[in-house]
């Protein structure tokens, strides 16, 4: 079988997702073609139905269509319809399913990166940020059994919505960023989710990590650059770190297995994908 897999977006010029994909299918000896699907967010609708008539295997969605996309769907798997976005659509049999990977994929990439930390329920966890992609891994972290996960956020009200999707079982404050910033020895596992410090604002981090304790874990979902502001502070001080183009790749990984049913290995790919991203 020829697989067909597409994305969705705008703008999107600059993907990755393409490259990825076509090693995930050499990897696992399956043949099809990846593309990209541009198009314009205020022709949405009309825009979806051409790419829904060319019946491709499964497709991903990324902004500014990743909720609107929703209404336009058959179907949504659980993790999706609780977090209220989708990035991956499998076409099954003529019915679009709609699912998020960000969250699996971020913990599949922590994971792999420090296997006794998944271990460790009760380790403390602070999210800075509370945009799309925090709300993913929020879920997936709460869902997934960490007991205390703190948000902080540049606007309360929005933290605040994420607390609306959590698992009884887990204990969240909401801070600010400059109260997050007073407590950081407090935290073991620190996810820097704001946009602050992408390219081409590689000069700013969301704030210092002059309180961090040793044994914490930095971890930066941004991957342009790989090397943040706020993960090269981290290195200055000695503690752990986690980088973002991992995630980016695991949350494929997952999108891929989702499509084919085959889970690539990932061995070389965080090395190659490295080299790509640094030119
Ligand atoms: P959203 O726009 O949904 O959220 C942005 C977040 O950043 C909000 O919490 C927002 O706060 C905060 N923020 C933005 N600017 C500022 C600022 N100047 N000061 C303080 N806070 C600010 O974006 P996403 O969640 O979709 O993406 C966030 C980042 O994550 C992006 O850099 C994106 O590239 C990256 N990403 C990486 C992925 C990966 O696979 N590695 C996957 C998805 C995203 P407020 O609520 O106050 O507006």
């Amino acid at each position: 079988m020829d697989y067909r897999f597409a994305l969705i977006g705008y703008p999107i010029g600059h993907s990755l997702s393409p490259w990825i994909h076509q090693q995930f299918l050499a990897k696992t000896n399956l043949t099809g073609l990846y593309t990209l699907e541009e198009m314009e967010p205020n022709q949405f609708e009309r825009n979806f139905a051409t790419v829904k008539s060319k019946n491709y295997s499964g497709f991903n969605v990324t902004l500014p269509f990743k909720q609107t996309i929703i209404p336009f769907l058959d179907g949504l798997d659980s993790h999706a319809k609780a977090i209220g976005a989708v990035n991956t659509v499998k076409n099954d049999q003529g019915n679009l399913i709609g699912y998020n990977t960000d969250g699996i994929g971020y913990l599949r990439s922590l994971e792999s990166a420090y296997p006794n930390l998944i271990e460790n329920k009760d380790k403390r966890v602070l999210i800075l940020g509370a945009g799309g992609a925090a709300r993913a891994i929020y879920y997936a972290l709460s869902h997934g059994g960490f007991q205390t996960i703190d948000i902080a956020n540049r606007s309360l009200d929005n933290a605040q919505k994420l607390v609306l999707i959590k698992a009884s079982e887990t204990t969240t404050r909401i801070l600010s960023l400059l109260e997050a910033e007073q407590e950081l020895s407090t935290y073991d596992l620190i996810i820097q989710t704001t946009s602050i410090g992408m390219k081409p604002n590689v000069n700013e981090m969301p704030m210092p990590l002059t309180n961090v304790k040793h044994t914490a874990i930095i971890s930066d979902i941004i991957y342009q650059p790989i090397w943040t502001k706020f993960l090269k502070a981290g290195a200055i001080k000695g503690v752990n770190l986690h980088f973002g183009h991992t995630m980016l790749l695991y949350q494929a990984q997952y999108a891929f297995e989702i499509w084919t049913g085959n889970k690539p290995l990932m061995n070389d790919m965080e090395t190659k994908l490295k080299q790509l991203l640094e030119g």
